[in-house]
């Protein structure tokens, strides 16, 4: 196969500061005292923090080193299925970087700051048109905090017309963080089983809708990378009693433009801007999950509201029925500037294109490795494409020994054991930046790692040979973490 890249060469051994360091050495010169010294400077002379004596150089090519033992979509492919891990323009970072934005304080008077407030407003109903709902509020800085703000909208919708509803239907492809949102807000969770297309059937929710069940969640795409055909339908039946209908908006990257969720009966869902939107997802940076609600939720928004009359935008805290704040201030405002400008960058045909080559992508991989690797539902897929073991079962390779030895040709590994109803799901995500030719290296790789599991099963089971780290033990890792090297 032709060369993978990034997978071998220089891996700089790296010792830890407190190893590195001699005393006396030190990375600045400060001119000498020339003051008495106050008492708080002698309570400091005393026995201070253990930090080791380096130089300059010293600190700059330990985070140098280091920083290249990482891995990034900056780096190469990053085919994690679920979190939409493309490449963002270094544009829209830039953009989020110009110092009125940076420096803006999020108590400076609405006067003086007209530009950011309009940002906010604008970033709304771009959104609102996208998901094809009514008004939005950007304050949840995640998804699953997304999640828990439609919770308590519906939970608030329901108790404004003097009903209290104890239940959520959740499908059993869900993202865990929805369950969890819905019992977080007091719900219980009712699991709905998916058919045998991967999706949910209609008859399935009609089994299970009562009048004490205050709606459902829907992710759709849902994370076997399926659109949710049905949704219209179960839409009408959890209407007919009385419930609401929850769009997970997570997988928004396979359909912008193309779907708008808000006419195919949702009522409230959550984007993730930090997926879709030209911010990274993952890493523990900054995100942003905004809430996208039809007009007869609009009076349970969060507040402040940025609103806009006579030529101004201001805050406003005027909405008696809000569920009140879920930040001190107006969420995460440098994933908005991004999502903003790669709004405004794409224009709505770029937005369509860009979903239209994800789906794309995932469909290429999809039939190219199907006769590779099992795969469970053998449909047209969206953004996304699950695999699984089954094939590898005689040489008892799973699909974490062929994840781990991914790495050794050059790419991260996909999302592995996700969603729980594949037994062994390897769930692919190319995105739509991705070219031809890393893809096609990709599925090299792959078809590459199946032919050794045929033919040297053992490789697989100590792979990764070649990055600094191997396998690790992941359980004694979570319950016994090793934080000093
Ligand atoms: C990523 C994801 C979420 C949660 O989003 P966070 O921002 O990580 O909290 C929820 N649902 C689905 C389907 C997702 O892929």
């Amino acid at each position: 196969m032709k060369e993978s890249q990034g997978a071998s060469g220089l891996i700089l051994n790296e010792s830890l500061l407190w190893e590195k360091g001699k005393k006396g050495r030190s990375g600045f010169s400060m001119p000498r005292r020339d003051v008495v010294p106050s008492p708080v400077d002698e309570g400091l002379t005393g026995d201070g923090p253990d930090l080791p004596d380096l130089s300059e150089v010293d600190v700059v090519r330990h985070y140098t080193r280091l920083s290249q033992w990482n891995f990034g979509v900056d780096t190469g492919m990053y085919p994690l299925g679920s979190c939409t891990m493309k490449y963002n323009p270094k544009i829209n970072e830039k953009q989020a970087a110009l110092p009125g934005f940076a420096g803006a304080h999020p108590l400076l008077p609405a006067e003086l700051s007209q530009g950011t407030l309009e940002l906010l407003y604008r970033l709304e109903q771009y959104l609102a048109e996208i998901t094809g709902m009514d008004a939005v509020t950007l304050q949840p800085a995640a998804g699953a905090q997304g999640e828990l703000t439609g919770m308590l909208l519906i939970h608030a919708y329901h108790a404004s017309r003097g009903s209290h509803r104890s239940k959520i239907i959740v499908p059993d492809t869900a993202h865990g963080t929805n369950p969890a949102s819905a019992s977080l807000c007091g719900f219980s969770s009712v699991a709905v089983q998916s058919d045998e297309k991967g999706i949910i059937s209609p008859g399935a929710v009609a089994a299970l809708m009562d009048e004490d069940t205050a709606g459902i969640m829907i992710t759709n795409p849902n994370t076997l990378g399926l659109f949710e055909e049905n949704i219209q339908e179960i839409a009408r039946i959890v209407h007919a009693k009385g419930g609401l209908v929850y769009g997970d908006g997570a997988n928004m990257n396979a359909i912008m433009g193309i779907v708008q969720m808000g006419k195919i009966g949702v009522d409230v869902m959550h984007l993730n801007l930090h997926k879709t939107f030209s911010t990274p997802h993952g890493g523990g940076g900054p995100g942003s999950g905004p809430v996208c609600v039809k007009d007869f939720l609009a009076p349970f928004l969060p507040v402040p509201r940025v609103v806009y009359s006579e030529g101004t935008y201001r805050l406003s805290g005027d909405l008696p029925q809000s569920i009140g704040r879920l930040q001190a201030f107006h969420g995460n405002f440098g994933v908005m500037i991004k999502a903003f400008c790669y709004i405004m960058s794409m224009g709505g045909e770029g937005l369509k294109r860009a979903s239209q080559l994800a789906v794309l992508n995932a469909n290429y991989i999809k039939q190219s490795l199907k006769e590779s690797l099992h795969l469970p539902y053998d449909r047209p897929c969206m953004h996304e494409c699950v695999f699984s073991d089954r094939l590898q079962e005689a040489e008892k390779v799973t699909t974490l020994d062929m994840a781990k030895r991914l790495m050794d040709y050059g790419f991260h590994p996909p999302t592995i054991y996700f969603p729980l109803v594949v037994h062994g799901a390897m769930m692919i995500e190319p995105t739509e930046t991705e070219s031809k030719e890393d893809i096609d290296r990709f599925i090299e790789a792959l078809r590459a790692i199946v032919a050794e599991a045929r033919e040297n099963p053992e490789l697989l089971k100590s792979a990764p040979g070649l990055p600094k780290v191997r396998r690790l033990d992941e359980t004694a890792a979570a319950r016994k973490p090793c934080l000093t090297g």
